[in-house]
């Protein structure tokens, strides 16, 4: 085994490698970027090494001061992770003439499956069973064209350097074949540098499943069974779960029997995975049906025709698969397989690096129950998933079992800090939540409950979409092909997993507790309510929801009965408790366990349905203060001014949107405190505005 190890990545995957580094007491050298100075990855390793500027160009891409600093730190092997230089047929070649080992296959055997088409030649020599389609050298147009015509529509146009989702385009009918291919090829050239494509049978309904495979330099290859990615989006992985629901033996036989076939005709060494598309031609595979029953599929949908293809047939449910592509690496959603299978993928990574034989042979591999894994991500659903950015003001998850093992528990991996900021300079990925039960209920009950106590606030996240897809009807049955998402549409997005009269309770209470908080033992007023003190029998409050005013108002009624009207909506008994957890409040007929955490006026609410924001508009509000000198608008945040919605002299009133401001890839409206008329703009669209920054003077109404 080795002394010392340099991992040449950041984030989630480098804090996971040197977690197993230190459990078998091999020392560890992070390496990182400018913006990653004071990352979890850094602290997590024995020593750091400074690599450059923030793009990965900068840093983890330079190989060469990478090498520098294995050989000044005297690491004897580097890991690369995934992503970055793990794919680096070159990268994994100048490691071994520096002395180093490269924890990861042979140079060789990367080559071979870096580029799809020239893989799939490979695979068809091998007997491996591929998609019906064309992956040869001959790149011409019309060529090309009649090899989809002979494919048969739909078909798909895949870059054949292409990866992470890019470069790929399905086509209905022939007259779209030229402009699809013209513009796979523009992306496929600008983001790889390769314009080369391939086309293929576009698989209806299709599952994406893949064997997780490992090798020896003794030879050996076992694989370690597989896992079902097929919940994706803009095919990328959003779900992953092993083992695959539904999965009749003989078929899990056949694909193991061909992704070792496949790595053994690349001579392949360490982890990989190959990733197949499997066909239901006779609808789904479910899970607990007899013999893998397959239902029939939804209206309206057609069958491929029966026979095509050169796919293995499995006898019980007439599903086919097809070889994909292979990674060779050790994958994002390895946890899965090592919940299944109770083994360390980095332990085996290391010692097989090291020369040392696998630990297990194919007999000793067995599936214990099933694990699912959900990629956490910074990133909006309701805006075509594009990442965000910002500061984990509030990140919290739930409590985690033990490192590498969670025996029918649940695994954090994670590479971020309550604090830390989300940059854009690398993956929207902020942790994996993995969960391990007995069975596919219990995991599914196990990560439903590990989703709704994960906490994050200060940027927008994918957590609520991920529990809508847990609890939508496809996926607890089992229901599963790439087409989920799409499918699940409308249960799916565009939804508030907390209403406004519930968010806005939540947030009043969290007011008023705070406010009491604030007067306990400010002198003869203590323990009175501050706005009571004055007299007053109701009090409003503005709130911005979903960037729009919202109001909620207040009436303190005898023996301090509070009663609370949210928008137009008829008032309501409203009552709650400070409890450990957060507020047990009722509002109406409803109770929930709300927990509120403020950052400054914006307070995000947590309930076990999931969470909202709501903008309480005090500091704009303050605009309003003095009505009789006019006011001040101010930013409430640093960002861009976008627009102005008034120009100087008009008339606006209260709540009316006066300007819309731009932070954090979010915009944000800004509207009227008061009636009155617009003074003076003080800045111009696109000006870049600091927080508190005077936006516009507007004079209140007389
Ligand atoms: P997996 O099945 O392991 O998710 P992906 O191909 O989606 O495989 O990529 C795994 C990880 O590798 C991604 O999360 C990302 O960090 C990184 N990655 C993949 N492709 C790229 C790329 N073109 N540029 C940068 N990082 C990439
Ligand atoms: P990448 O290198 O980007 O991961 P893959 O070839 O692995 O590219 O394909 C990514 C995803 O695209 C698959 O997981 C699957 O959802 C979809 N896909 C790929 N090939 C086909 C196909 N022939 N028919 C239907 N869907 C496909
Ligand atoms: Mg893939």
């Amino acid at each position: 085994m080795f002394d010392k190890i340099l991992i040449a990545n950041r984030g989630e995957i480098a804090c996971r490698v040197a977690a197993t580094a230190r459990r078998l007491a091999v020392r560890t050298v992070a390496v990182y970027s400018e913006a990653d100075a004071d990352a979890a990855h850094v602290a997590a390793c024995d020593e750091a090494v400074a690599l450059g500027g923030s793009a990965p160009k900068d840093s983890y891409l330079q190989w060469q001061r990478i090498l520098e600093a294995a050989r000044a730190t005297g690491a004897q092997a580097v890991h690369p992770g995934y992503g970055f230089l793990s794919e680096n047929e070159d990268f994994a070649r100048a490691c071994a003439e520096a002395g180093l080992v490269f924890i990861g296959p042979p140079p060789a055997a990367i080559r071979a499956m870096g580029l799809k088409a020239e893989s799939k030649r490979l695979m068809e020599q091998a007997g491996v069973p591929l998609v019906p389609g064309y992956h040869g050298a001959d790149q011409d147009d019309a060529l090309l064209a009649r090899e989809a015509g002979r494919i048969g529509y739909p078909v798909l146009i895949k870059a054949s350097a292409g990866g992470g989702g890019k470069g790929m385009r399905i086509v209905e009918k022939p007259e779209d074949f030229a402009a699809a291919l013209a513009s796979c090829r523009r992306e496929a050239s600008n983001s790889f540098g390769n314009d080369a494509v391939l086309v293929e049978k576009y698989v209806q309904r299709p599952r994406h499943i893949e064997m997780q495979v490992f090798g020896d330099t003794q030879g050996r290859v076992v694989h370690l069974f597989e896992r079902d990615c097929s919940v994706q989006r803009r095919y990328q992985k959003v779900l992953e779960e092993a083992p695959a629901p539904g999965l009749p033996d003989d078929l899990r036989e056949r694909m193991g029997a061909a992704a070792i076939a496949a790595a053994r005709a690349v001579g392949y060494v360490g982890a990989g995975t190959v990733e197949f598309i499997v066909e239901q031609p006779g609808g789904y595979l479910l899970e607990g049906a007899d013999a893998g029953f397959a239902a029939e599929p939804p209206q309206g949908e057609t069958r491929p025709p029966r026979g095509a293809g050169s796919g293995t047939q499995c006898a019980t449910v007439g599903a086919r698969f097809y070889f994909m592509e292979m990674n060779t690496r050790l994958q994002v959603e390895h946890p899965v397989t090592e919940a299944i299978t109770g083994l360390d993928l980095v332990e085996w990574q290391l010692r097989v690096a090291s020369g040392e034989p696998l630990p297990l042979a194919q007999a000793d591999l067995r599936i214990d129950g099933h694990a699912i894994e959900a990629r956490i991500c910074a990133e909006n659903p309701d805006n075509q998933f594009l990442p965000t950015t910002g500061t984990l003001q509030v990140y919290r998850t739930p409590a985690a079992s033990a490192f590498a093992r969670s025996p029918h528990g649940v695994r954090i991996d994670g590479g971020v800090r309550e604090g830390d900021a989300v940059t854009p300079f690398y993956d929207p990925m902020i942790a994996k939540l993995i969960v391990h039960g007995a069975t596919r209920a219990e995991a599914l009950a196990r990560l439903d409950a590990a989703l709704a106590a994960t906490r994050i606030a200060g940027l927008a996240t994918n957590v609520a979409f991920l529990r809508r897809i847990v609890a939508s009807p496809s996926f607890a049955p089992a229901r599963l092909d790439t087409a989920l998402i799409e499918r699940e549409r409308a249960a799916l997005f565009g939804h508030d997993a907390v209403g406004l009269p519930l968010a806005a309770a939540a947030a009043v209470a969290h007011r008023v507790e705070a406010e009491r908080a604030q007067q306990q033992g400010a002198g003869p007023f203590g323990r009175r309510d501050g706005w009571r003190g004055l007299g007053l029998a109701t009090r409003r409050f503005d709130f911005l929801w979903h960037d729009q005013p919202a109001r909620a108002v207040l009436t303190y009624g005898r023996a301090g009965a509070l009663r609370l009207a949210v928008g137009d909506g008829a008032d309501e008994p409203l009552q709650w408790r400070s409890t450990a957890g957060g507020l047990d409040l009722h509002l109406g007929p409803q109770r929930v366990q709300a927990e509120v955490h403020a950052l400054g006026d914006a307070l995000h609410v947590f309930t076990p349905a999931g969470s909202a924001r709501i903008d309480l508009q005090d500091r704009l509000a303050h605009a309003g203060d003095a009505p009789a000198e006019g006011g001040r608008l101010t930013a409430p945040m640093p960002g861009k001014v976008v627009s102005f919605a008034v120009r100087a002299g008009d008339t606006v009133a209260r709540g009316q949107p006066l300007a819309v401001m731009e932070a954090m890839k979010m915009e944000h409206t800004i509207a009227a405190p008061a009636d009155g008329v617009v003074e003076e703009l003080l800045h111009a669209p696109g000006d870049q505005v600091a927080e508190g920054a005077e936006l516009l003077r507007l004079a209140a109404a007389a």
